[in-house]
């Protein structure tokens, strides 16, 4: 049995030593006679997972001890209402950017609980690109200002972090978290769904700035209170401790890669070959602005559309699996996170410039 390309936007494929290493310590971990899956979350072998997941995390994306690290759960789609009830505080409104399907997302939870500014938009041009700064309509008295980095369905990403003056910039990074070097002190909150780039799902990343703990509104369910999940350790119930466990495993595994500026380059380099063949094959297209196109999901069609089932049947044939688009917007998408190999990525190319040259 040969493992497949997998190229699902998420949950997505993980590294195969990683893999390995969960299945060697899957019915005893280091000598405790028992799977991580099956361990008190209050043991001290637990909490050494547990603790050393988030000191590599902490090293890996360069976070200080201004901030707290969470681990929650509910996915980044709790978040979306977690973030304004416990943000919102005494403001009147939070900003917002809308630039795909999941800023809507998180907008239209928010409005929920307060009043929201959409700032700009690029609906217009079918979210083939990201607003000029210069142009949001931000309000120095938000709240927070919230954007999606890269939106994984639309393959549309950010080359810049929105100057946000005194307001706390809230950034959605589930698809990007760790694909490269971030300055974390320009952000209030950072959340990241874990099932893209960081482990399995059932874990969602929180990156909190300390002073803004301790302002959520008094009816916040205590489990989506920041200050309570910090104050406890993210153990204020039982966390999602075997997907902890699996993302400490890949924060172990990126370092050994050399971290996220060797990552950074490794991706920027696959998604570089997969635009410029796009671009350089008349039968594919891609339609996001070059400066703005995601390095983690490119979405791409066929000079055919009739041409997408043959497509996908091919692919699957050669095992490179799940590069069916989003529902939401067809054609189709390669997802190529952190731990799609390059060797991935050139397979991808060579089906799809054989594919061309037989049916285009
Ligand atoms: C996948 C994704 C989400 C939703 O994540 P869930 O964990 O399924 O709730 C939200 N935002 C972005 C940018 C995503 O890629």
């Amino acid at each position: 049995m040969s493992r497949a390309f997998n190229f699902c936007a998420g949950p997505a494929t993980l590294p195969e030593a990683v893999l390995k290493q969960a299945q060697s310590e899957m019915l005893d971990w280091r000598g405790t006679g028992m799977s991580v899956m099956e361990m008190s979350h209050r043991s001290d072998e637990f909490v050494a997972i547990a603790d050393k997941a988030e000191k590599d995390l902490r090293e890996l994306a360069g976070i200080s001890d201004d901030y707290a690290v969470l681990f929650m759960q509910g996915g980044a789609s709790s978040q979306f209402s977690t973030i304004p009830l416990n943000l919102l505080g005494d403001k009147a409104s939070a900003d917002y950017v809308n630039t795909g399907v999941w800023s809507k997302k998180a907008i239209a939870e928010a409005k929920r609980y307060g009043s929201v500014n959409v700032v700009a938009s690029s609906e217009d041009s079918g979210f083939s690109t990201i607003p000029d700064q210069a142009a949001w309509n931000t309000s120095a008295d938000a709240a927070y200002l919230h954007y999606t980095p890269n939106e994984t369905i639309g393959g549309l990403e950010y080359d810049f972090i929105p100057e946000s003056g005194g307001v706390p910039l809230v950034a959605d990074m589930s698809s990007t978290m760790l694909s490269r070097p971030l300055d974390v002190s320009r952000f209030g909150l950072i959340y990241a769904g874990a099932q893209k780039n960081i482990g399995p799902s059932g874990l969602v990343v929180v990156i909190i700035r300390k002073d803004l703990l301790g302002k959520a509104r008094k009816e916040t369910p205590t489990m989506m209170n920041y200050q309570v999940i910090a104050e406890n350790g993210s153990m204020y119930n039982t966390p999602a401790t075997y997907s902890w466990y699996l993302a400490g495993l890949v924060f172990e595994w990126l370092k050994e890669q050399g971290g996220v500026q060797a990552m950074a380059e490794i991706n920027a380099r696959k998604a570089r070959k997969l635009y410029d063949f796009i671009d350089g094959n008349d039968f594919y297209a891609n339609p996001i602005d070059p400066r703005f196109r995601s390095w983690m999901n490119v979405p791409f069609t066929l000079a055919d559309d009739a041409l997408n089932g043959d497509f996908l049947k091919g692919a699957d044939a050669r095992g490179l699996l799940n590069l069916q688009g989003h529902r939401s917007v067809g054609g189709m998408r390669a997802s190529i996170y952190n731990a799609m190999p390059e060797a991935g990525v050139d397979a991808l190319i060579g089906y799809m410039a054989e594919f061309a040259k037989e049916r285009g």
